[in-house]
């Protein structure tokens, strides 16, 4: 007998990151590349059953493999739809099969355990080898590797081919996951863990998608099908919304739009921006994926100020080689135009890369592991190759090349020297290389503290006030555990943010602040009474920016930031921000959009 589901609305609270509500049919993702492998242990009696399982995964991989692979011929064309031959001819391979069924058997172990080991040990054969058409068919095993534990998960791995309206319900949506959605289709997201600088809630504050993140446990009850509101002003998800809740909804929603038509920005965005007592203020735009290019110049931003390229990856972590890459940062640049682009090295490792070799969950500490920077220096082939393909591109547009994560000027040092050897190679080569500035990030502590030796050795700063706020606190950005901790308008923050701004003035170089919390308009205004002249956000934030940036005075910015560098804690620093711009500009700093009154915990 089959249990019927139960239907009644049920409500979670979440982090609410981005605006606006909406409602749909869930689909479930499954992001795959987080997937934690445990082993656990099988008791003898039960030994048959969990090959047997085994089994079932392998044939449901096997059914989905020929769905694919017969709609890929379809879409795509046949001499598409091999790739899937090779996934196909692995997952009947007898040898890995009876491989699998036999470390099962021998360590009574779950068929997932038994599958990771199998393969990494494949993996680490074809490490070795140093033939790259070879070893390219890592990922393949890769690729059926997670689709296998997948399938013993019981879970669809076809998500991500959206075909029709949806609200994408997910653990949570790592950057490459979400590069490869079809965004027309996404109604609104839920993940059940995240915070405010999180991948999914930046990139849904981008592209105006309602999202609620921090949902603990929405996805382990959601069902692809199901009905829910998504209301992201209030950071709230229903499942199976009864009439009175779809009522209301609607209700809202029609009075929201009347609003946004009236609210429509009708300024010049073009038109150079200033305080009211004459401080120019330069916006640049972060971007991400292809449809926001686009967005750069319809809401008026000076160039890009951040191109995350990692968001180049695809699901696979397959890396675009130098051409790809270099088609990708021309056409960037020459939306950028006059302005140009900077372009961010690859920031891998962390909460940033996609499943591979180098999984990050194979890291005790990926946050404080091989990411950004480390990872480049770790990998020489892939920075050459990125490094190529930059200086070539900066040859045809206007491109900056940023360094994630640095931590002092030994990391620029050895950046440099890889990318002044790549240009001497590309001039032998009879190849065309530009004029490249070369920038650091500055997110980590140590950074801020040896700031002035880093000015005197990069042409421009980028603060990343997301890493910063997560490094400077040790508060883990997508953990929403522990987002009661995670506060922007830390003094701890402000005072780091004051002393890399000061060692750019001193060292006469140009720094942008480039984290998110450049796009909120109150933190943009602390952020302008700190001394900062240039910001880069989400391009959808930038009317609404300028539009506070326009009506202060940066004289009495400057006196509130001064006022918020005295305090001893983040609750002090928000009740200043909170009287400081609400009780002067009211009609600029709502309520709603000040900092609220928070509680730990
Ligand atoms: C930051 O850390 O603030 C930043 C801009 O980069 P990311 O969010 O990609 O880490
Ligand atoms: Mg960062």
């Amino acid at each position: 007998m089959t249990r019927r589901r139960d239907k009644t609305e049920q409500r979670w609270q979440g982090i609410a990151v981005s605006d606006g509500a909406a409602s749909g049919r869930v689909l479930r993702i499954h992001s795959g590349g987080r997937h934690s492998t445990f082993r656990s242990a099988v008791e003898p009696g039960e030994l048959e059953r969990e090959v047997r399982r085994y089994r079932a995964a392998v044939r449901l991989a096997r059914r989905q493999l020929l769905a694919l692979k017969k709609r890929a011929a379809h879409t795509l064309g046949e001499e598409h739809a091999y790739i899937f031959d090779a996934h196909l001819l692995m997952l009947e391979d007898r040898k890995l099969n009876e491989d699998v069924e036999a470390v099962i058997l021998a360590e009574s172990v779950n068929s997932e355990w038994a599958v990771k080991v199998v393969t990494d040990r494949l993996l680490a054969v074809y490490d070795e080898i140093k033939d790259d058409y070879l070893r390219e068919r890592s990922s393949d095993i890769e690729d059926v590797t997670r689709r296998l534990i997948v399938a013993l998960s019981g879970e669809s791995m076809g998500g991500r081919r959206l075909t029709e309206d949806a609200v994408v319900v997910a653990e949570e949506l790592l950057p490459s996951t979400l590069a490869e959605l079809d965004f027309t289709h996404v109604k609104a997201v839920a993940t059940d863990v995240g915070g405010w600088t999180s991948h999914t809630a930046i990139i849904a504050r981008g592209l105006g998608i309602p999202a609620v993140v921090g949902l603990r446990d929405f996805y382990r009850t959601a069902r692809t099908g199901d009905t829910a509101l998504i209301d992201a002003g209030r950071g709230e998800v229903v499942l199976h919304p009864g009439a009175d809740s779809l009522e209301r909804f609607g209700d809202e929603r029609r009075a929201a739009s009347a609003s946004a038509a009236r609210a429509a920005p009708s300024e010049d965005l073009r038109a150079p921006l200033r305080t009211r007592d004459g401080v120019g203020v330069t916006l640049r735009a972060n971007v991400e994926l292809p449809v926001e290019y686009e967005w750069v110049n319809r809401y008026g931003a000076r160039g890009i100020g951040l191109f995350r390229s990692e968001f180049l990856l695809s699901h696979r972590g397959s890396m675009p080689d130098e051409d790809e890459q270099r088609a990708a940062y021309e056409e960037l640049a020459r939306v950028a135009g006059d302005e140009g682009v900077t372009v961010r090295l690859f920031d891998l490792g962390g909460d940033k890369l996609p499943g591979s070799r180098l999984d990050p969950a194979e890291e005790r500490n990926p946050a404080l592991g091989l990411r950004a920077i480390r990872f480049c220096l770790q990998h020489p082939e892939i920075l050459r190759t990125q490094a190529r393909a930059v200086l070539r591109a900066a040859a045809r547009g206007r491109i900056d090349l940023v360094l994630p994560m640095v931590s002092d000027v030994t990391d620029v040092r050895r950046a440099r020297e890889v990318i002044e050897e790549e240009r001497d190679r590309l001039e032998a080569e009879g190849k065309e290389a530009g004029p490249l500035r070369v920038g650091a990030m500055i997110e980590v502590p140590s950074a801020v503290l040896v700031a002035d030796s880093l000015a005197r050795e990069v042409d421009f700063f980028s603060l990343g006030t997301n890493d910063l706020v997560q490094y400077t606190l040790a508060v883990d950005r997508g953990n929403d555990e522990v987002a009661g901790w995670f506060r922007s308008l830390h003094p701890a923050v402000l005072l780091s943010v004051r002393r890399a701004l000061d060692a750019a003035l001193a060292a006469g170089i140009p720094s942008v602040v480039c984290g998110e919390m450049a796009g909120s308009p109150a933190y943009a205004a602390v952020l302008v009474g700190l001394g900062a002249r240039e910001l880069s956000m989400a391009p959808g934030s930038i009317p609404r920016v300028r539009r506070s940036i326009q009506g202060i005075e940066e004289g009495a910015a400057a006196e509130i930031a001064a006022a918020c560098l005295e305090c001893a804690d983040a609750d002090a620093v928000e009740e200043i921000v909170r009287e400081g711009l609400g009780g002067r500009w009211p009609n600029l700093f709502p309520p709603e959009i000040l900092p609220p009154r928070k509680s730990r915990g």
